[in-house]
């Protein structure tokens, strides 16, 4: 591991950063109603680059005026799903067009390495968009034969149609900033709802863009709307509104809660995708080179701060010193540092904030007992840098296994065998993903049928696809995103019935 280095910001973001940016409300770019702004950070150095509207209910307000004229008005809803299929699919074509640009802007916001945000959260965010664009031309309902025991020898032409759930509300966090937009947005658009996005306070900028990049698509005005501004004001407004008739949205779990409770005034639907604690097991007759390389892409990719981390590591004990040793040594030789210069392997954490909580529980962990094998602390500079960490002698009941880091810390812990994993990987709040490695295809299928999470990697980890569908068991959520699972968020189903 080495200490963070410093880069420039690329001046070809000089323009876009220039002047305050606005909130986009039916299709102009309008100030906060309070003229107020909020500043935003480049967390490798802790400098600010942006100053972003600071919307809150009043801006809300206008929005869901806006979305929901878009939505009873049309022409939105009255277009062709074909018309609509093309407009999304533009949408990915422009942001594969403009994928340099919007990389750069995740690693100015999030801090995340610049290739890797290119190569993984532009290309997932264009090909999500095209994945629902080819959606948006087969939402179909059914034709139902009808029994109706009260009505012998009548007969009934039965059918069910499928019709967008309506103004929706979408609240995402800084992780992914630009792909939650993906997440959220693709399927919302593609079965004819209109929208209000609120992007995380931390990291605004590339939904800001990605707002440019809808209405050059042509997307009608009022259809995307974008407040920026802090959860309490903005966020809670969108969630409590009797305008919006549904929420979805990404983050804690203990947000997750507050949402569903400010959703009870018009009970408005509601989605979440929420935090977790993952399982990662390695068996002793995994290909353990693999599973080592694996074991610490799980936990460190976009510098632990993914829902779905691989954070709680449970070891075979035959294997369990050589895999700890192996991931540890993966650790040290982390390069970490300013997401823009290309030899990056690990960016800084999002926020100070953020870096407060996980060196807190770094603190907390080894205080507890907790051995750092690797890592173990905060790196010294301007930005928002931690160690990547690997902790033995963890036990299940200190807060650094039971609660969620969001940070790249991984607990390694052994296990005896089959019949004591599933306990363990299963002694969790949460049920977003599990991982195991192993050469034993029963093991591998018997673990993915008892683990209790929304999504299995067998022999990989952090696969994630447009068309595979992702979310929570237990305390990780409500519904699902991506696959057509995700169009079930948005859409509600009509009966009809007639009488022949
Ligand atoms: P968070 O508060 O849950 O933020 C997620 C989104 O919800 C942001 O847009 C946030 O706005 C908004 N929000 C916050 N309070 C709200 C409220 N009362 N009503 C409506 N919206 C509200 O998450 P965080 O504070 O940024 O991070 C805290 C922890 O959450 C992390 O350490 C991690 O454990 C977890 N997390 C999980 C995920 C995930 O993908 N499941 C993602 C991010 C964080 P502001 O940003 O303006 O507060
Ligand atoms: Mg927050």
């Amino acid at each position: 591991m080495s200490t963070p280095t410093k880069s420039p910001i690329p001046k070809s973001l000089q323009p876009f950063l220039s002047g305050p940016k606005k909130l986009l409300i039916n299709g102009q770019w309008v100030a906060a109603k309070s003229g107020k702004t909020f500043d935003v950070f480049d967390p490798a150095t802790d400098q600010v680059v942006a100053q972003v509207a600071e919307g809150d209910a009043a801006d809300v307000e206008l929005a869901v005026a806006a979305a929901r004229k878009a939505f009873d008005d049309g022409p939105w809803t009255k277009m062709t799903a074909s018309q609509r299929s093309q407009i999304i699919w533009k949408i990915g074509d422009l942001i594969e067009q403009n994928a340099d640009q919007l990389a750069q802007l995740e690693t100015l916001d999030n801090g995340k390495p610049v290739g890797v945000a290119k190569a993984a959260d532009v290309a997932l965010a264009a090909d999500m968009f095209r994945y629902m664009a080819g959606w948006a031309t087969k939402i179909e309902g059914n034709t139902i034969p009808l029994n109706v025991p009260y009505a012998p020898g009548a007969q009934f032409h039965a059918y069910t149609l499928r019709e967008p759930v309506g103004v929706v509300g979408q609240i995402i966090p800084w992780n992914f900033p630009l792909l939650m937009g993906a997440w959220k947005l693709g399927p919302a658009l593609a079965v004819g709802c209109t929208i209000i996005l609120k992007p995380a306070e931390q990291t605004p900028l590339s939904a800001i863009r990605l707002g440019e990049l809808c209405l050059e698509a042509g997307l009608p005005d009022g259809v995307l709307n974008i407040v920026t501004g802090f959860g309490e004001t903005a966020g809670a407004a969108i969630a409590g509104h009797d305008g919006v008739d549904k929420v979805a949205f990404t983050g804690s779990t203990e947000v997750g809660k507050l949402i569903v409770n400010a959703a009870t005034g018009n009970l408005k639907k509601v989605t979440l995708e929420l935090g977790g604690k993952s399982p990662n097991v390695v068996y002793d007759d995994a290909d353990l080179e693999t599973a080592i390389a694996g074991a610490a892409d799980a936990i460190f990719f976009n510098q632990g701060q993914v829902c779905s981390a691989g954070s709680r590591l449970f070891v075979q004990q035959g294997v369990y010193e050589e895999v700890v040793a192996g991931v540890s040594e993966i650790a040290r030789n982390m390069k970490v540092g300013n997401g823009f210069d290309a030899s990056t392997q690990m960016g800084p954490l999002v926020s100070r904030e953020q870096h407060e909580r996980v060196t807190g529980y770094l603190k907390a962990g080894l205080e507890a007992g907790a051995i750092a094998s690797a890592g173990g602390g905060p790196i010294e500079g301007d930005g928002y840098f931690v160690q990547p960490t690997v902790l033995k002698n963890a036990t299940a009941e200190m807060s650094v296994v039971r609660e969620e880091i969001f940070g790249p810390v991984v607990t390694a812990m052994p296990f005896k065998d089959d019949s004591e994993i599933i306990g363990h990987a299963n002694d969790t709040s949460y049920g977003l993903a599990a991982g195991i490695w192993t050469r034993d295809i029963s093991k591998a299928h018997k673990f993915a049928k008892s683990v209790k999470a929304g999504t299995v990697w067998v022999n990989c980890y952090s696969i994630f696809d447009a068309a595979l569908p992702f979310g929570g068991y237990k305390q990780s959520g409500w519904g699902r995103e991506m696959g057509h699972a995700a169009l079930e968020n948005y859409l509600q189903t009509k009966s009809v019935c007639v009488n022949l």
